[in-house]
């Protein structure tokens, strides 16, 4: 299903013209417009869901396994020295555009990217007390 007013949704149709670089029935990868570095690629999903926690699971997995070809087009095409995968959910993670998609970013050596996080320090009683909030089993999940 598309979501009227989404973006992302008419680019994934085709509505909205951008520069593909794959598709097939059930995804779009473009080009992103304001590019982390050169060859900065997003995974649309053609269906609408607008984050991980709406995606279904098999679509997810069909994501990761795209975004693992995509990964050695990348290496091989543009002699890329490394790559990130980046997925944001909620504007707290930095997510923009409320239909689920994958960044995949070539990075090279020299390009001056910053992207990552300021390490913090934790006690170790906070790590235990996480470590029994979050610790899950298969049949919780
Ligand atoms: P996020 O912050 O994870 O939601 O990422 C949204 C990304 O979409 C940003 O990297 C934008 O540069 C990119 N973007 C937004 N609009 C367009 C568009 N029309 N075509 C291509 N990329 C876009
Ligand atoms: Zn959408």
């Amino acid at each position: 299903m598309k979501k009227e007013d989404c973006i992302f949704c008419k680019i994934a149709g085709g509505e909205i013209p951008s520069k593909t670089l794959y598709e097939d029935d059930r995804f779009r990868v473009i080009l992103d417009l304001g590019p982390a570095a050169r060859g900065h690629a997003l995974i649309l999903p053609k269906e609408h869901a607008e984050n991980l926690y709406e995606l279904p699971e098999e679509t997810a997995a069909a994501v990761m396994v795209l975004a693992k070809r995509m990964a050695a087009v990348m290496r091989d095409r543009l002699n890329c020295d490394g790559l990130n995968l980046i997925q944001n959910n909620g504007e707290a993670a930095g997510q923009t555009v409320a239909h689920f998609h994958m960044h995949v970013i070539p990075r090279y050596k020299e390009d001056n990217q910053k992207i990552g996080w300021v390490p913090r320090e934790t006690p170790p009683e906070e790590l235990e007390a996480l470590k029994e909030q979050i610790t899950f089993t298969k049949t919780e999940v």
